[in-house]
């Protein structure tokens, strides 16, 4: 039994929960290191993944440790589960409620008669925010990927490119660099585009006077990273510069507030509280994630968290102002909570580059 699973297996017992059924991907990933389809039975004194055909020897590569049911005609993951229950003599079992669907709960009730299903919340989301050594090494990976592609890009970007062309091309630089995946899809977004803080890439060529926004983050082990770059394309008018100046001075002052302790609302106001008088209304999402397995984590900073920062917590800070028919501007930062301040994995140059 490993320390991660021991850990949930803890906080259960206080509830008298002895098991527990976990089916997100990401966090079968972080109890066990296997990465195929399927899930995971935390029993007290085993593991046991309950797959198919396809993933039973990457099981037995990825996580040796954990005991393998093959499931098949016949032996369904729910009956597999019921059948080991009954050999431990246990009959509550702790679920992931969120994942689950509707119908796939019913399945579970159905095949576990006798077996009562309490929610396990969102407590392997709540051990997964803090990091440790082997996981913060990662993500500073991944996160050096990205910028080392950002800089790549830099010298390739010209005006008349497409939004596409440029999200491929850095795609493809993350890629050749290490990256095993997307941490998400990449965003470039160019002019009036960039007032969608999730824009898709078009086929809109890229215009001199315009500001390009990249959003983008590459995956190391299966941990995300997460930047965002704004650029200007040639020369910018003033009221543009204004945008980059303002969002990027809110989030100087936001990253002066990381560090332990620090209440997550309050730092999200720090940066809001800076842009809501200079663009009303213009910088309508939270400050920022967690960031790990999954690319959008606990903690956040947002105007309605009750979190606070703790040492290993990996946050980002990205605020931006978003203007219709104007365009928009996002600077985000991904950085690693420590025991005095942080870390800045993202070492790409925060002033406004300019592209000719
Ligand atoms: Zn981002
Ligand atoms: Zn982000």
């Amino acid at each position: 039994m490993n320390a991660r699973a021991s850990r949930l297996l803890e906080q259960l017992r206080a509830e008298d929960i002895r098991a527990a059924l976990v089916t997100k991907e990401e966090n079968i990933r972080y109890f066990t290191g296997y990465t195929g389809e399927g899930c995971l039975l935390i029993l007290p004194e085993k593991l046991v993944v309950l797959t198919d055909f396809r993933y039973v020897e990457q099981v037995s590569r990825q996580a040796p440790e954990c005991e393998c049911v093959r499931t098949r005609a016949g032996v369904t993951p729910e009956g597999a589960v019921a059948t080991l229950l009954q050999e431990a003599g246990l009959q509550r079992l702790a679920y992931e409620p969120y994942q689950m669907t509707v119908a796939e709960f019913q399945g579970w009730q159905a095949a576990l008669p006798g077996v009562e299903l309490v929610s396990l919340a969102n407590k392997p989301e709540v051990l997964r925010q803090i990091k440790d050594e082997g996981e913060l090494d990662s993500i500073c990976r991944s996160a050096k990927i990205a910028c080392d592609a950002f800089e790549k890009l830099l010298g390739y970007i010209r005006p008349g490119m497409t939004e596409k062309d440029i999200a491929t091309e850095l795609d493809y630089y993350m890629f050749k660099l290490g990256s095993e995946a997307n941490a998400f899809s990449t965003i470039a977004a160019a002019g009036p585009n960039g007032s969608l803080p999730h824009a898709v890439p078009s086929d809109r060529p890229i215009q001199k006077g315009e500001l390009l926004t990249l959003d983008f983050g590459a995956k190391v082990n299966g941990y995300c990273s997460d930047m965002t770059r704004t650029v200007a394309i040639g020369p910018i008018s003033d009221e543009l510069r204004a945008i980059y100046d303002a969002v990027l001075e809110a989030q100087l002052r936001a990253l002066a507030c990381v560090k332990p302790g620090a209440s997550c609302k309050a730092v999200d106001a720090v940066a809001r509280d800076y842009l809501e008088p200079l663009y009303p209304g213009a910088f309508g999402h939270s400050l920022g994630h967690g960031v790990g397995l999954f690319i959008h984590e606990s903690p956040g900073f947002s105007t309605r968290s009750e979190a606070t920062l703790e040492p290993g917590h990996v946050v980002t800070v990205e605020p931006g102002v978003y203007i219709p028919g104007l365009g928009g501007c996002r600077i985000e930062d991904m950085v690693l909570v420590t025991r005095d301040g942080y870390i800045d994995p993202v070492t790409a140059p925060k002033h406004l580059i300019q592209i000719d």
